[in-house]
């Protein structure tokens, strides 16, 4: 038996119509350093109309053409979130922190023939425009000097500005009616192992990840919300928050290029965000800044963490010394990003709680999960058998960009391969010990790297610990503990040693130390395990070696 309900395709310039009509009181502040800009829902709906009129008539973008974007994160770029799908192209989140012989790669790959850029990065996007080869128009936005551009790329492209090109155009547009299932938006993985790879994400992708942002077990947006969306738009799509803000209602804080501990503090002051979402190395920075000056955060309800492993401590201080909430979450660009969330179960409270919020939480309704071993056996979900965490669902990609068949190395009988490792319990929670290539494999047991990392960093005198796997004659390998001390602290390896001790099996306990300025991040705010590695292996390290534990 059919069903009868009505067919409507699950396409982005329906969250668009409705985000700007039903919300379009809700706003997106974009910082600027000084006055912030204010930007209506019903503005960025006009807005979107007239970007779509200037693509079509100015550009050429008539059918499924590649539009890149190359910004921080602000109204013009969110409005361009929505006019690019919604008129059928197909919207490229560059990546500005990439090395740029990587960020032509991906324009070249993706045929890119627009770039939407920022005018702060002109100087950036000169760089490598010269080797975008499919690029035809460049949009600035912002009043900046675009010469550098014309300089690097000759008369292969024509330059346009956000504002002239906007001017005067029809502020609706009749955007197309698509097929739900073709592609939106594209984004590449950020290269943290190998070269990037893109992932297509579908309008019905979207749409149905938006709703799931959406739900109290998700990041619960709705429209009483201020969410100040650290996370990048040009970094899987900025975990989907611009997309759930209109679909919901919640208004955006958009930071711009202003990530920096004082400058957020100003944001959450004047701002009054109560949700936000980032990597750990930004909470960080801002609990450091938090814990030394007078900031007003009542507002902040929860914060969302996610993006590399939220250590226990870094949880700990935020909620019992600031009165903010610490969400963990999990995800891929692969899985749109969201994957899980951890949020505890009805009824448990106190320490079983805690216990809940450290791992990676529950995948929701639609994704499954599952952990396999080595020989790709399905493994119990029993909370204690480790293998690699594999999922699958409507927002979970099944091949890359480019990819006639999905690559044996990351798919699997119709399940994406993670790389992640871990356990899943009875009651749906992924507990992740470490990136397959980052367990560090001693003497046939392995030892979790971000265990060590989580312990290290508990210690009052750590700002940050990277914990890497280094070869050892009689073990294979063994761990490495670098770590970045609190200004003025003296605290030495031994002592850091016997306080893993207290946490951590004796044979798991780090020989080689190293104190370093600062943990290499990549281009996305995370340890770059990389750089570590190699800079050991080169002698670039002061390497303190103790007596085996
Ligand atoms: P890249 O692979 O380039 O870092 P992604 O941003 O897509 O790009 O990274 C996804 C990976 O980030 C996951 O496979 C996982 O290793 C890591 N990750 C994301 N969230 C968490 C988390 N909460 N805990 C541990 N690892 C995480």
């Amino acid at each position: 038996m059919r069903s009868t309900m009505m067919d409507a395709p699950l396409q982005i310039s329906r969250i668009l119509d409705h985000g700007s009509t039903v919300h379009g009181t809700a706003e997106v502040v974009t910082w600027t350093g000084a006055e912030p800009r204010r930007m209506t829902y019903a503005e960025v709906g006009r807005a979107a109309a007239r970007l779509a009129h200037a693509l079509r008539d100015e550009c050429g973008v008539t059918g499924d053409e590649r539009v890149a974007t190359f910004m921080w994160n602000n109204a013009e770029h969110l409005v361009a979130y929505f006019a690019v799908p919604s008129m059928g192209a197909v919207l490229h989140t560059l990546n500005i922190r990439l090395f740029p012989d990587q960020v032509a790669y991906i324009a070249n790959h993706a045929e890119d023939r627009v770039v939407l850029v920022d005018s702060t990065l002109i100087p950036l996007l000169a760089k490598v425009i010269g080797d975008m080869t499919t690029v035809r128009h460049v949009v600035v936005a912002g009043g900046g000097d675009p010469a550098p551009l014309v300089a690097a790329a000759g008369d292969r492209i024509s330059v346009h500005h956000w504002d002239a090109l906007l001017d005067g155009r029809p502020d609706t547009y009749d955007w197309r009616e698509v097929d739900e299932r073709d592609a939106a938006a594209l984004c590449y993985t950020s290269g943290t192992t190998g070269n990037p790879k893109g992932v297509a994400y579908s309008h019905r992708s979207i749409y149905l990840h938006s709703l799931q942002v959406c739900t109290p077990e998700g990041f619960g947006l709705g429209p009483t919300d201020r969410t100040l969306a650290i996370v990048p738009m040009f970094h899987a799509m900025s975990w989907g928050l611009p997309y759930a803000a209109l679909f919901s209602g919640a208004s955006l804080i958009m930071p711009d290029r202003f990530l920096q501990a004082a400058p957020i503090a100003e944001m959450i002051i004047a701002e009054h965000p109560t949700l936000a979402g980032a990597v750990p190395t930004i909470w960080n920075d801002l609990l450091a800044y938090l814990d030394s000056h007078e900031v007003d955060t009542s507002s902040l309800a929860e914060v969302i963490v996610g993006g590399s492993a939220c250590p226990p401590a870094l949880m700990h201080a935020f909620e019992e010394r600031h009165g903010i909430r610490v969400i963990h979450a999990w995800g891929m660009t692969e899985t749109s990003p969201l994957g899980s969330v951890a949020r505890p179960p009805a009824g448990a409270s106190g320490e079983d709680a805690w216990r809940y919020r450290y791992t990676q939480g529950r995948v929701p309704a639609g994704v499954e999960a599952r952990i396999v071993g080595p020989l790709a056996e399905p493994l119990p979900a029993d909370g204690t058998s480790v293998g690699e965490l594999e999922v699958r669902g409507p927002w979970v990609t099944g091949r890359y960009v480019g990819d006639e068949t999905p690559d044996e190395e990351k798919f699997r009988d119709g399940w994406l391969r993670t790389g992640d490792v871990g356990t899943l319990s009875p009651d749906g929670y992924i507990t992740l010990t470490d990136r397959a290539k980052d367990v560090i494999k001693s003497g046939g047991e392995w030892i979790s790297s971000v265990e060590l990392e989580n312990a290290l960093m508990a210690h009052p005198d750590v700002v940050e610990a990277c914990v890497v796997g280094v070869p050892d004659e009689r073990w294979g390998e063994r761990p490495l503990a670098t770590v970045v001390l609190r200004e003025g602290a003296g605290v030495g390896a031994q002592e850091l040693r016997d306080f893993l001790a207290a946490s951590v099996a004796r044979w798991q306990l780090p020989e080689r130390w190293a104190v370093i300025d600062a943990v290499p991040k990549t281009s996305v705010g995370k340890f770059d395990k990389k750089v570590v590695r190699s800079r050991y292996a080169e002698g670039g390290l002061e390497v303190r070696e103790l007596a085996a534990p």
